[in-house]
């Protein structure tokens, strides 16, 4: 069974696998929100399809769940391309993206998922794949050894970040497109939680929609996760419909606060604010705390943190705010 810290981890679960391949949009129409990027998408798809051409290369960022891998799957869909999709700690050595490469037609798109946990041989790999179109094959060994300069075909690459800042800025500058993905507002969850919900069949309301929506931290990740769960919830103890009322049972019982915030999240507000009196409290420190990876609470806590100022960054550490202190009903101390 799992424990209510894996049902809300922001993280990818197995069950969100299965489940996001069923919710995914295919098209742009269904692909809710992300206006700028999907808007500028349209038109770098067109233009190169007006010229007969492949897409630039593409590099799409932000955190966990936001849609990354949907859009990329939209894209090789609008352009009539084949994609392959592999991720950054799948590839461990050069000859592997190779193989890759190889397997690859004209016009064809390459996702990789976590880009930025490529090893630095398998980037600089990279390098003239996608510049040049062509890498260097090493055959044989020692004195023998000789490079066979080879062509491929004129991909795309999508990559994928929740770390921006990892990516070395050589294979940053060969992305020729970059689209930076934002937290979904709540009216846009509603309408992805309510297509979802079509989908799967589920009786739903407004309010209720707008309920998980408002609980999801502005992940369809995670809102398409909760609408499982609260359908569950509706057939079992309600009749089925999906309401306000039993949104909320559901969520409350899966620890999920008004604001969205899931058990980790309040760990590490409380932490910086009982344990460090309010901080200024370095990342490690921090990370050590709670017993949690730095860079998970750096990708995936920190930023829906920091956008709905929870806590801000100062070059001496993270510090939780007043709307935090209020958020715990907490007395707000008098420095602030
Ligand atoms: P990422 O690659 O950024 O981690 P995914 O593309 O896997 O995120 O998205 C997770 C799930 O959320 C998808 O399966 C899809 O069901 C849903 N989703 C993401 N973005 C959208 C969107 N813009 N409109 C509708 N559903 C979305």
């Amino acid at each position: 069974m799992l424990s209510n810290k894996q049902i809300t981890s922001t993280i990818a679960s197995h069950e969100d696998l299965v489940n996001d391949n069923a919710l995914r949009p295919k098209s742009f129409d269904g692909y809710i929100g992300q206006t700028k990027v999907k808007e500028n998408m349209k038109i770098y798809i067109e233009a190169a399809k007006n010229r007969g051409d492949a897409l630039d290369h593409v590099l799409l960022y932000g955190p966990p769940g936001l849609g990354k891998t949907t859009l990329a799957g939209i894209v090789a869909g609008e352009m009539g391309s084949n994609i392959k999709v592999t991720s950054g700690p799948a590839i461990t050595i050069p000859g592997e993206i190779v193989a890759v490469l190889m397997t690859l037609k004209d016009g064809d798109i390459l996702f990789i998922d976590e880009i930025h946990r490529l090893s630095k041989p398998v980037e600089e790999t990279l390098y003239s794949a996608m510049e040049d179109f062509a890498v260097d094959i090493v055959m044989g060994k020692d004195t023998t050894a000789r490079s066979i300069h080879t062509k491929l075909p004129r991909f795309t690459l999508i990559g994928a970040t929740t770390r921006p800042g990892l990516l070395s800025a050589p294979l940053r500058d060969r992305f020729g497109i970059i689209g930076h993905m934002d937290y979904y507002t709540p009216e846009e969850l509603s309408t992805i939680v309510t297509a979802s919900a079509t989908k799967l069949n589920a009786p739903i309301d407004y309010e209720g929609a707008y309920q998980i929506a408002l609980r999801s931290r502005g992940t369809p990740r995670l809102a398409n996760r909760y609408l499982k769960r609260v359908r569950d919830y509706a057939e079992v103890r309600y009749d089925g419909e999906i309401t306000k009322e039993v949104a909320s049972a559901t969520l409350d019982s899966l620890e999920v606060d008004t604001l969205g915030l899931d058990n980790n999240d309040r760990n590490i507000l409380l932490a910086i604010i009982e344990r460090f009196n309010g901080g200024p409290v370095g990342l490690d420190n921090l990370a050590a705390t709670v017993g949690e990876d730095s860079g998970t609470i750096e990708d995936v806590y920190e930023p829906y943190l920091l956008q709905h100022g929870l806590i801000i960054r100062t070059p001496k550490g993270r510090v939780a705010t007043k709307v935090a202190y209020e958020h715990f009903n907490l007395p707000i101390p008098e420095n602030m």
